[in-house]
């Protein structure tokens, strides 16, 4: 499983909040790999959003 700080420092960006996303709320389920994600850190957002395929990331932070 790869670590949330393995992908680097975070970055403050506009992020593409998905369609399930609830209009109140910071998280949604990855379709993927059923992760909550949280869209206010973008290492999330990319490990989910960016990869075809992919694990559940280690939350360490
Ligand atoms: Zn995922």
């Amino acid at each position: 499983m790869t670590k949330l700080s393995e992908l680097g420092p975070q970055h403050a960006v506009t992020v593409h909040i998905p369609p399930d996303a609830r209009n109140d709320s910071d998280f949604y389920r990855c379709e993927t790999c059923g992760q909550i994600v949280d869209l206010k850190d973008m290492r999330q957002v990319m490990w989910h959003q960016l990869q075809g395929d992919h694990e559940p990331l280690e939350l360490d932070s």
